[in-house]
């Protein structure tokens, strides 16, 4: 429980702290008392930097009274994939196990892993970070298929690659651009040799088994 209001009671005690001692002490032109409030207030704005950017981009921690278990949090702004919805402990468990991977720092590592310790405790976090990861992955082939439909079209299951003969591995785009290369056409044109180029549209396949792509 205490976990729970530290950070607040941290925070208040700096706001109130330097009230507390200019009401005790009573001197304003006291300079070291003029600093500890500087100082304590610039804490607290920092304070401020950080529970705002961790409540934007990060998922409640364990300490947290967003964090519900197995439930999702409350007010979150982080989520693994717009298609699924994730309980607080397979989002933490995802971004805690996302940062130990790419973070160099030994201290953080550790803390990270404490935390998640922690939640091994009252949670089954193996379970949760599966989950999580099923998330990713279902998200990561929507991203792909998007891609590659952005990219290659859709797939022609009957055509036959004219490159390699392989049935159903060819993919085809309609309306796609291509610029073509011309000369100008005329006396003066083709006498002076300038160029031109023609936006066209064509229908463009692409085979995915020889990579060869061509167009009809
Ligand atoms: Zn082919």
């Amino acid at each position: 429980m205490f976990n729970i209001f530290r950070k607040y009671i941290i925070f208040f005690a700096l706001l109130i702290l330097p009230v507390v001692l200019f009401g005790v002490l009573g001197n304003p032109d006291n300079t070291e008392l003029a600093l500890l409030m500087a100082l304590s207030y610039f804490l607290c704005f920092l304070l401020l930097i950080r529970g705002t950017w961790r409540f934007l981009f990060q998922p409640p921690d364990l300490y947290s009274w967003r964090f519900r278990g197995n439930k999702p949090p409350t007010l979150t702004f982080y989520s693994i994939s717009q298609y699924e919805t994730n309980s607080s402990v397979e989002l933490r468990m995802h971004w805690l196990k996302d940062k130990q991977e790419y973070s160099s720092s030994e201290r953080r590592i550790k803390k990270w892993q404490k935390e998640i310790d922690n939640m091994s405790k009252r949670y089954n976090t193996k379970y949760a970070l599966q989950k999580a990861q099923r998330t990713q992955s279902t998200l990561d082939s929507v991203r792909k298929t998007t891609t590659e439909r952005i990219k290659y079209g859709e797939r022609a299951p009957k055509i036959i690659c004219p490159h390699c003969q392989e049935k159903g591995k060819v993919w085809r785009k309609n309306d796609a651009t291509i610029f073509e290369e011309g000369r100008e056409k005329g006396i003066v044109g083709a006498t002076i040799g300038r160029k031109t180029v023609n936006q066209k549209k064509v229908t463009k396949l692409y085979c995915k088994n020889c990579e060869t792509s061509w167009t009809v």
